[in-house]
């Protein structure tokens, strides 16, 4: 059987040399691999540059597992060492102390393309998005019971798999059955999350950091609206920071029925823990024609973008949210506003805030900004890990 190999175009070798995970299509003279199989990847003249995972039918038919050295084995010794250095990494972010929940893995700024897992006690949900890892998932499901030894479950139902020819999967991967709720706390409150039909593993660990920003400027705050709300992390956040209340708005009537599960579990009553069911673009307007105010809103929205080509759209859309949520807020009133479109970078998402303040007529002043949480890295070599902003403002009048 021949090699996997990856032969590279004169003179495209700088990214990989300075360690960037990917090799578009565009740097590659010759690819002979299947997808899934661990390719040699050299420069034009045939010297070593790595290993990688080929996926030759993707826009990135190469994603690295290791720079530099011939002599590495892409195998279970060398996972272990990735997952390893994955959870020392944590270890020191969180100053020893690990959360109840929190991500162990985040692919490319892990060294792992292909693979995200977050822990919930003593359970884990792993997301195995590409080929290359796919062949490695039993490898991966045992050496991951180290981290979580009760369980380890599987939420592949991501759409990069099928770029990759691969069928959505999930389901106990090692271990035992997970119970169908975890129960966690951050930041002192207490959650659910559902692994079997939750979003992403169950809940968006990524906005871990954001949700305390929100908690501790919420004193004060007689009505809060949390849009985009899923199952209600920032309306909790802004009660136990001492809002009033909370209305939260959400299109999912599960994650709804999950938010108020997690409102009853901190003892919050339905005055203070309000939910609808509704769609948050149609529910602003109606709050403007209305002249309906907040003292405090939050927008979460889901990814409005995927591509650069779609940012302009997604721009269209977070200025439309933006400028209807800044002119529902009060005087003093508080805004904590969030893109995760990768695509949509930093500069290009403040300059859409700015511009629906001026729009607004909204004398908006930034106080804080925000970003994914320490348990989601972005590796110095892989910018593109950066996709969640988050701004905070006050309309001053
Ligand atoms: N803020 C949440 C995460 C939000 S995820 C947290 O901290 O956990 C985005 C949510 O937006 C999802 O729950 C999804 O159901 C909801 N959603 C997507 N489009 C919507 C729309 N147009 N109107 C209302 N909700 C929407």
């Amino acid at each position: 059987m021949s090699e996997a190999l990856a032969v590279l175009k004169q003179g495209r070798e700088k990214s990989v040399l300075r360690g960037h995970p990917w090799i578009f299509s565009g740097a590659l003279k010759k690819l002979s691999g299947k997808t899934g199989d661990t390719v040699r990847v050299v420069d034009s003249e045939g010297n070593f540059l790595a290993w990688g995972a080929c996926s030759p039918d993707s826009a990135i038919p190469v994603k690295i597992w290791s720079f530099g050295s011939e002599a590495e084995t892409i195998d279970s010794t060398f996972f272990e060492r990735k997952l390893e250095q994955a959870f020392q990494y944590r270890k020191a972010v969180f100053n020893g102390t690990l959360p109840d929940a929190y991500r162990l893995v985040n692919a490319e700024s892990d060294g792992l393309p292909g693979l995200v897992a977050d822990v919930y006690n003593d359970c884990c949900v792993c997301q195995i998005t590409g080929a290359g890892m796919d062949r490695f998932r039993d490898v991966i499901a045992k050496l991951l019971l180290k981290y979580a030894p009760r369980s380890v479950y599987e939420r592949s139902d991501v759409e990069s798999r099928l770029r990759d020819g691969l069928p959505f999967r999930t389901g106990l991967l090692a271990g035992e059955e997970p119970p169908e709720f975890f129960q966690f706390t951050e930041n002192g409150i207490r959650f659910f999350a559902d692994p079997r039909n939750g979003h992403k593993t169950g809940f968006y660990l990524d906005q871990r950091i954001s949700r305390k920003t929100v908690m501790d400027a919420a004193a004060g705050a007689e009505d809060a609206l949390n849009c985009f709300s899923y199952t209600g992390g920032f309306g909790l956040a802004a009660l136990a920071g001492g809002a009033k209340r909370v209305l939260n708005i959400d299109a999912s009537a599960d994650a709804l029925a999950l938010a108020r599960k997690n409102a009853e579990a901190n003892g919050f009553t339905e005055e203070q823990f309000g939910t609808q069911v509704a769609d948050v673009f149609q529910f602003l307007r109606k709050c403007r024609d209305s002249r309906r105010t907040f003292d405090l809103i939050v927008l979460d929205p889901p990814k409005f973008a995927d591509t650069a080509a779609q940012r302009e759209k997604a721009a269209r859309g977070y200025k439309d949210i933006n400028l209807l949520a800044m002119k529902l807020l009060r005087p003093g009133g508080k805004l904590f506003t969030f893109s995760c479109s990768g695509a949509m970078d930093g500069d290009l998402f403040t300059k859409v805030v700015d511009s629906a303040a001026a729009d607004a007529k909204c004398d908006f002043r930034i106080f804080a900004r925000m970003a994914q949480g320490p348990d989601h890295p972005v590796a110095a070599t892989f910018p593109e890990g950066f996709y969640l902003k988050g701004i905070a403002g006050i309309r001053i009048s």
